[in-house]
């Protein structure tokens, strides 16, 4: 039986900051037109979907999440991490291979990761393969790789330096290996980018140096350890062919170096996070070890590098590097070098970005839709399937409450740790309801009260189509 649903009294994003008033016809989790208000006739076993006259945009596709399951559940679980980001407007995640145990490094233990994780997902969700120092031990690391390919990862992920014991970073001639590999299965690789050397030497200087202030550990992981880091990257990707993306790329210069390879016609793109385009070393300073990153927080010039970079498009789209320590244990461990790294952001990126990013006018509207939704969609090859509202693909949308004014309160979130470095933000635009191929999977009403979908509603998604 067909399922038709029609979303009406509502306003897409078409152009700039244009909106347009429109009705969104939905047949089976598809948008099969996008119709002017009411113009198309009503058939009698259609539902009717009113979304009040408010903003209806792409859901977002957060393409770098870490949600610790199966290995690391005190931390959060797909469950809690996917209802997290259902709040936020997100539709599907893209889960990191690195902090689940077994780590995503062959095909067995990525099917033992989707038999845990599948059941738990209220929205749609890829997986991250990866190649660490400890899967090449293994010497069937290539027909590893390519079996992870082969199951429709959307990309692989690589540390140069990386704190995980079961997930160890390479260095270049091992990456240079890896990329050989890559660029044969036609699938991209995702780079933490930092300069090891440089910052196990800063960092044994500064501990014995008994140091332990935050912006220690900024001065352990300086932009220079990022700039180099890109640099070799992108060197690597021009002599190897491969597809390179920086992962959560921080800094300004790094983000030059990056341009400049790309204008060349190096094969190379790059991620930032909210937390590089909202805060600095100064709140690093105040907030601690709620804020500790890696890489760690830059300058306000570096800050106003990125979101320049994130107009023009010299950075390909925003991911939120969710990781959430346990709470308050793993964040007060009485040291910043001990104290876990990482803060759990999916649930905020849109409203952020909405609030910070279009509203003061940094960025368009239509911008927004690109750098949340098309383009991670076509970084990760499912172009064809999500991340625009048009007719054939997958009717994911968040509905924007845009004059909404509220404000950040940590222990209301969904994820599992609810720690923030934005608590106490006061953000204009909120998420009002949140559909996953037609249906609701996050519904919040006047009285705020909210409701999520069902726990396995969420499906695997996998890479459609080769890198571009
Ligand atoms: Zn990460």
């Amino acid at each position: 039986m067909t399922r038709r649903t029609r979303f009406t009294n509502l306003r897409i994003s078409v152009r700039g900051d244009e909106t347009s008033p429109a009705d969104l016809l939905v047949e089976n989790g598809r948008f099969v037109e996008v119709a002017p208000p009411k113009s198309a006739p009503d058939e009698s076993d259609e539902e009717t979907i009113d979304c009040g006259g408010r903003i209806v945009l792409p859901g977002v596709i957060d393409g770098h999440v870490h949600f610790d399951d199966p290995g690391f559940t005190h931390r959060e679980n797909f469950a809690t991490g996917t209802r997290a980001a259902a709040a936020g407007g997100v539709t599907c995640v893209v889960d990191m291979p690195c902090t689940s145990l077994p780590p995503v490094t062959s095909r067995a233990n990525l099917g033992a990761k989707l038999a845990v994780i599948e059941p738990k997902a209220h929205i749609d969700f890829m997986l991250w393969g990866g190649v660490s120092e400890n899967a090449l031990e293994d010497p069937d690391w290539r027909r590893n790789l390519a079996d992870i390919a082969a199951e429709g990862v959307g990309s692989i992920k690589v540390y140069m330096l990386s704190g995980m014991d079961t997930f160890r970073d390479v260095g270049r001639s091992q990456l240079a290996d890896i990329l050989r590999e890559t660029a044969t299965l036609g699938i991209p690789v995702g780079v933490h980018a930092e300069d090891r050397e440089l910052v196990h030497g800063l960092t044994a200087r500064l501990q014995a140096e008994g140091r332990d202030g935050p912006l220690d550990y900024a001065a352990s992981r300086p932009p220079e350890a990022e700039v180099s880091a890109v640099r070799t990257m992108c060197e690597l990707a021009v002599e190897t062919g491969a597809r390179v993306h920086i992962v959560h790329l921080a800094t300004g210069r790094a983000l030059d170096v990056l341009t400049e390879f790309a204008a060349a016609g190096a094969p190379v793109s790059a991620e930032t996070c909210p937390q590089y385009l909202a805060f600095t070393a100064a709140d690093l300073a105040a907030l601690g070890a709620l804020l500790k990153t890696a890489p760690v927080v830059k300058s306000a010039a570096d800050r106003e590098r990125l979101w320049e970079g994130l107009t023009r498009g010299e950075l390909a789209y925003v991911a939120t590097d969710h990781a959430a320590g346990q709470w308050p244990d793993e964040k007060h461990t009485g040291s910043i070098w001990t104290d876990y790294g990482g803060v759990p952001l999916v649930e905020l990126s849109l409203p952020y970005l909405y609030s910070e990013g279009v509203r003061t006018g940094r960025i368009t509207l239509q911008r927004l839709t690109e750098v949340t939704a098309s383009e991670p969609a076509r970084f990760f090859g499912v172009e064809r399937r999500k991340g625009r509202i048009e007719p054939g693909l997958d009717a994911d949308l968040v509905v924007i409450d845009e004059d909404e004014s509220w404000t950040v309160r940590a222990e209301r979130l969904h994820n599992l740790n609810r720690y923030s470095p934005f608590e106490g933000h006061s953000f204009t635009g909120r998420v009002r309801a949140t559909y996953v191929r037609g249906e609701p999977v996050y519904v919040r009403r006047d009285d705020g009260s909210e409701t999520f979908g069902e726990e396995g509603f969420g499906r695997r998604v996998r890479r459609e189509t080769p890198v571009s």
